[in-house]
Formats: C-alpha cells, sequence, structure tokens
C-alpha cells in the first residue's frame, strides 16, 4: 500500500524522519524503494527527507558491491554509525551506570560506578557527569554526534517536565537538575523517564520481534512496572501508569507511604519483605543475605517470600487479562530469587484462560534492562530528538553522503533478536 503524505509541519516531517530511521536501524540498510513500501510515503517525500538526514551526516549510501553481478543494484542507505551517538544514564540505589552507544544499537562503553545507600544528589550528579566525559572518551565521541540523552530514575516521571511526581527510592534526586546539566554541557535533548519504563523498553526491544507487547516487573525494594506495547512506552495520561506497587493487596494491612493500607509493594517488594521479618524478630540488613537465607531453605524466609509472591502473581494475572501481553519480563534485586519468584507468576500466568500462552521469564538484560532501556530510547523514538536533532546547523552539516566500504559494513546491526 502506497500512500502520499506531504509534510505540513515541521512535527510531521520529525515523524516521517524518525520512520525513515527507524527502518534503517532495525533493518540495517534499505534502498530508497524499500523506504518508500516501509513508510508509506511517497518517492519524493523520502527523497526529500533523505537529502535532509544525509545533509546532517546521519546517513550514508552504502559502497556498491564488485560488480560481479549484471546490472546495477538499486543503491543500499544505511545509517551512519558515527552520526548519531546517545548517552544512557542510570541512577540506581547502590550504582550510577552510563552507556554510549550508537544508532545501530551497538554499546561502545559503558561504566558502572558502585555508590553508597542513600548517596546524595550533588555528589552523585558529579559523578555521572564525570562517567559520561570518561565513557565519551572511550567510545571517541565528538560531541556534535550525540543525538541525545535519557536518564532512568526509580520514581514516576511527569512525560512533559522530566520531573518526578513522587519520591522514589533516590532521595534529593527529582531528574530535571540532572537532565538540565547534560543538556547544557553537551547540548543535546536530555529526557528523563522512569525505570521499569526503560526496563520494559530496553527488554522489548532486546527481545524483539518476540517481545512486542511486553510487561516488565521490577522487583527490588519496591515493585514497579514497565509497559512496552508496539515496542513503545506506555505512560499513561500524566505518567503514572505502571504504579503496580500500590495495587491493594489487602485493605486491612499496614500503612504504605502512598497514602493507602496494604499495598502490594509491602509484601512483595523487599523493602516490606525485610520489614515483615524484623517485625517478627528476624532482622536480615539487605536484600542479597535475604536471598541468601531464601536459598538456605528458612522456613521463616521462605514464608514471606511466598505470601508476597503469590501476591504479585495474583496482581500480574489480572493484569494480563487487561492487557494481553506476549511476555512478563522479571528484573530487578528479587529477580536472583530465581524459580522462587518466577514459578508462583508462570503458574498463575498459565491459568489465564483466553489467547496465546504468556511467556514468563527472567529478564534477558538483567540489571542493565534500564540503562539499554536508556540508550533505546534515544535511538528508538528518535523522533522526540529528531526535532532538535534537526534544527539547528551543527558543524555536522554538509557531511559526505558516502562513506568507505570499510565503514558501511559495520553500519550492519545485528539481525533482530
Ligand atoms: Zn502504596
Amino acid at each position: 500500500m502506497q500512500r502520499s503524505v506531504q509534510p505540513t509541519s515541521e512535527a510531521i516531517r520529525a515523524g516521517n524522519r524518525a520512520r525513515i530511521v527507524d527502518i534503517l536501524r532495525r533493518s540495517g540498510s534499505a534502498t530508497r524503494a524499500e523506504l518508500v513500501t516501509g513508510t508509506g510515503l511517497s518517492r519524493a517525500t523520502v527523497s526529500s527527507l533523505i537529502g535532509e538526514l544525509a545533509g546532517r551526516g546521519l546517513v550514508s549510501e552504502l559502497a556498491q558491491p564488485a560488480a560481479d553481478s549484471p546490472g546495477r543494484p538499486p543503491t543500499r542507505l544505511a545509517l551512519n554509525r558515527a552520526a548519531g551517538l546517545a548517552i544512557a544514564v542510570d541512577v540506581g540505589v547502590r550504582h550510577v551506570a552510563v552507556a554510549v552507544g550508537d544508532l545501530s544499537r551497538s554499546v561502545l562503553a559503558e561504566r558502572w560506578v558502585p555508590v553508597p545507600y542513600g548517596h546524595p544528589a550533588e555528589s552523585g550528579m558529579h559523578l555521572v557527569m564525570r562517567s559520561i566525559e570518561t565513557a565519551l572518551a572511550e567510545a571517541e565521541a565528538d560531541r556534535d554526534q550525540l543525538v541525545g540523552a535519557a536518564i532512568s530514575i526509580a520514581a514516576p516521571i511527569a512525560p512533559d517536565s522530566g520531573r518526578s511526581l513522587a519520591p522514589g527510592v533516590l532521595p534529593g534526586w527529582n531528574g530535571p537538575e540532572l537532565a538540565e546539566q547534560i543538556g547544557r554541557r553537551w547540548g543535546i535533548a536530555t529526557i528523563v523517564e522512569n525505570d521499569a519504563n526503560l526496563g520494559a523498553l530496553g527488554e522489548s526491544v532486546a527481545a524483539a520481534p518476540h517481545g512486542r507487547d511486553l510487561l516488565y516487573v521490577k522487583v527490588a525494594s519496591r515493585v514497579g512496572l514497565g509497559i512496552a506495547f508496539g515496542s513503545r512506552i506506555h505512560r499513561g495520561n500524566d505518567g503514572y501508569a505502571g504504579e503496580l506497587g500500590h495495587v491493594t493487596a489487602d485493605p486491612e494491612g499496614p500503612a504504605c507511604w502512598c497514602g493507602r493500607r496494604g499495598c502490594l509493594e509491602l509484601y512483595a517488594g523487599a523493602e516490606g519483605m525485610l520489614e515483615r521479618l524484623a517485625g517478627r524478630g528476624i532482622p536480615i540488613g539487605n536484600i542479597k543475605d535475604l536471598i541468601l537465607r531464601a536459598e538456605a531453605g528458612d522456613a521463616d524466609v521462605l514464608a514471606v517470600i511466598e505470601d508476597g509472591t503469590r501476591l504479585l502473581a495474583r496482581s500480574l494475572g489480572a493484569l494480563a487479562l487487561v492487557l494481553n501481553p506476549s511476555v512478563i519480563a522479571l528484573g530487578g534485586e528479587l529477580a536472583g530469587l530465581g524459580p522462587l519468584l518466577l514459578d508462583p507468576v508462570r503458574a498463575e500466568l498459565a491459568a489465564v484462560p483466553f489467547g496465546a500462552p504468556i511467556t514468563v521469564r527472567a529478564s534477558v538484560l538483567g540489571p542493565r534492562a534500564s540503562l539499554m532501556g536508556a540508550l533505546a530510547l534515544v535511538l528508538h523514538e528518535s523522533g522526540r530528538f529528531a526535532a532538535q536533532a534537526c534544527a539547528p546547523p551543527t558543524p555536522n552539516s554538509g557531511r559526505l553522503a558516502a562513506v568507505p566500504a570499510v565503514a558501511s559494513r559495520s553500519l550492519q546491526p545485528s539481525s533482530p533478536r
């Protein structure tokens, strides 16, 4: 099917540009005809957008293969790896992580720095800025190659302002200050996003095409949920989608910081589990020790864990009926419980009466899910960054449209997993 879309505004044009970038990113390379078919745009519009992207050095013509076949094959276009780099930042409870990746989804540099629990935001921000500088140097990246940056924070985030909507597990970190610093320092669009949302996007992209409609459950100190349907984050009306941790598990239960009683995360999150155990005279210091005690078969610990995972499984069963996902990926530190967490969820989901079986598995990216999701956000939702990326003239403009064959080969992404 082919239809003509006349770009009537910069917004439409940015969206169409992003569709072309998306096809090239997914398929590695494409001819102009394939882009016309893939986008449904007219040939003239595709040519105009390609010209614009090539002018900015974002797209290159691949070198022609050796002439051992008759006729000249149509020119293939690919993303210029060097022209589009993204910065990802993950601010965790006990770590700060930074990655630099390219448009073909390759990670060029990645740094993880452990930080003490409750680390103050101010020193943490310095650490993030230093880590980005080091990672960019490792990746041999130039400032004018950067497309944008995304920051993962463990709190619900307002999609428009990037501001934290509720106290997260990271006191003092509310998002915009760090985004402003990064934006100012490197002159790029910087977006703050909830960690579970990014985990969902990261898992969905990593599992493509099988993880198209994916729920990512982050079971750590608290319980978060990310929804990535069609490999797009679902944020809800004002950024609160995925507050699974505050579904009521027991209306008569203990008070939650959100103002209600008996929220799911008080049972299924590690903080709640540790508190319940402490209340029974069993003090355990941290999640690692909790998992070790469970593995050692401590009956009291196992009882609290079984209670929490049963309630989590029941909530996910209800959610699956509402949302019909293809995959539920369980991540976060409590994913270290392995079958103790996965088995009850699998049993509950196997009992969902409708539709194809839902795959329930541990996160394939593990602790890197939110960081990789942050890279994916810049590279996958490039439309959000494209307006800024294409608006001002930069030293990048006028870059050569053709790149050497060796560089061209490095443009090929691995086939979708
Ligand atoms: Zn609550």
